[in-house]
């Protein structure tokens, strides 16, 4: 059995349902914009200290 992506999972019709708009501030202190918890920054592209996208 394959590993399920949370894409995946969360495309299930049992998880069609509006999901609370979270935002707490980026870590980056040099970013602060407002980012969904346990996801890569969409303006700085950090996670936990480490550059995991390409900086917009
Ligand atoms: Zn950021």
């Amino acid at each position: 059995m394959h590993k399920k992506s949370r894409a995946r999972t969360r495309h299930r019709r049992a998880h069609w349902k509006a999901a609370a708009p979270l935002l707490v501030a980026c870590a980056n202190a040099a970013c602060r914009q407002p980012t969904p918890p346990h996801a890569a920054c969409r303006h700085c592209g950090m996670y936990r200290g480490r550059q995991v996208l390409p900086p917009a």
